[in-house]
């Protein structure tokens, strides 16, 4: 007997979205999320993220035109707009902007290669040094927004919410799991493990996982100069320092305020260790970065919050199977443009629908040939 056929363990961007995609597909879906939906304390909350085609690796932007389809599906179902279109760039000497555009020309992804003196005609208050890759699609999810619409949309379509419900342990069986909580246990014949940072403690000793750092990274918030300016595109700049350039939407103030971080750099820490408290020394640098490449902003941060990264060494996103647990780890950072193609990976998985991205089982980031470790 079992309670549930899926049990989702966790409510960011990844949960949610299984919840959404397994419910689609009629499937009768039971969410535990250890804190308040729309909480702070992990990976997923925020006004924006950057999505974007762009990508040295023909496997991403392949998933990115699959994933841009579904937001698409999502903003129908839940009748909410969640992604907004600026157009994205990339520049600098790490970046390599000319071989990026030869992956979507390969791709027929829509894209130009500018000159820098062009690209600072397009966008005044920007700087540039070498060639600088456009494309049009690219822009923000908002991920609050996003979160929200794909538990809406699941609970109507039967998802039972456990808010605050922590799962504490997990026992696999042979055809079930039962999920241990301080309220009770539920039995499923699948659980989707969403758990972000919190994935490696829960996991510990039922999946051999990859080494996954977590790390606290910060993010700030830059008023245009002239609010009423038109919007840049969302920016992806590696050069003495990787950042990353989009605009915040609420969280960062009105009109075009930019939200920009560093891509590495974050602290190491863990999910229960973290403390909340913004490094200076990041602060200090995203400032003179600010003031050196971006003078259309006033160089004082408006606004500034920390967020977990989970990352595996490939930054490739965990997504397998092994008997009735789905592992499903795509952070790196860079996983949330995917979230709602990552629903319906997850869900693929859980119902025997879909084989795993050969790349993101346990056996490949394990360095196996085979995926002997999958039953
Ligand atoms: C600062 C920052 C900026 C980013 N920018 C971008 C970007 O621009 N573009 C992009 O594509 N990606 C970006 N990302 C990455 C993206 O946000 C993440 O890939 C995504 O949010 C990961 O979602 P998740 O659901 O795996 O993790 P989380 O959002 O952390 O969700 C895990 C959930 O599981 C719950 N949980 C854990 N353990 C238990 C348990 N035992 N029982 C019940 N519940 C549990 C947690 O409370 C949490 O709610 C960024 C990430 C950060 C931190």
């Amino acid at each position: 007997m079992t309670d549930t056929e899926l049990a989702v363990v966790g409510a960011g961007l990844m949960g949610a979205a299984t919840a959404w995609a397994a419910t689609r597909r009629g499937r009768s879906v039971t969410v535990l999320e250890q804190y308040p939906f729309g909480h702070d304390r992990g990976s997923s909350h925020g006004s924006a993220r950057i999505v974007r085609r762009a990508y040295p690796d023909p496997l991403y932007v392949r998933l990115t035109g699959r994933a841009m389809r579904l937001w698409r599906e999502l903003e129908f179902d839940s009748g909410r707009t969640l992604v907004r279109l600026t157009g994205g760039l990339d520049h600098g000497l790490g970046r390599d902007p000319a071989g990026i555009a030869a992956v979507l020309r390969q791709a027929r992804v829509l894209h130009e290669l500018l000159p820098a003196t062009e690209a600072e005609r397009r966008w005044p208050g920007m700087r540039f040094t070498g060639p600088v890759l456009f494309h049009p699609e690219a822009g923000t999810v908002d991920a609050d927004a996003a979160v929200a619409a794909f538990l809406r949309t699941a609970a109507k379509r039967g998802a039972e919410l456990r808010p605050e419900t922590a799962v504490v342990a997990l026992e696999p069986k042979e055809d079930r799991v039962v999920l241990r909580t301080a309220e009770g246990e539920l039995t499923a014949r699948r659980a989707v493990v969403a758990a972000g940072a919190w994935a490696a403690p829960l996991l510990g000793g039922l999946v051999e996982l990859p080494r996954l750092t977590v790390t606290q990274q910060q993010v700030f918030h830059f008023p245009r100069h002239d609010p009423h300016a038109s919007p840049w595109p969302v920016t992806i700049h590696q050069d003495a320092l990787s950042v990353y350039s989009l605009p915040g939407g609420r969280d960062g103030g009105p009109h075009d305020a930019r939200k920009i971080a560093e891509h590495d750099r974050g602290r190491p820490t863990t999910a229960r260790d973290r403390d909340g408290i913004v490094d200076p020394a990041s602060r200090e640098r995203i400032t003179r970065y600010v003031a050196e490449w971006l003078p259309g902003l006033d160089p004082r941060p408006f606004n500034e919050a920390t967020c977990l990264y989970t990352t595996t060494p490939t930054e490739d996103f965990v997504l397998d199977r092994l008997g009735p647990l789905v592992v499903c780890s795509p952070c790196s950072g860079h996983g949330a443009k995917f979230a709602a193609l990552i629903g319906e990976l997850a869900t693929d998985l859980a119902t025997d629908a879909g084989r795993p991205e050969p790349r993101f089982t346990l056996a490949a980031h394990l360095g196996r040939a085979d995926d002997s470790l999958r039953s």
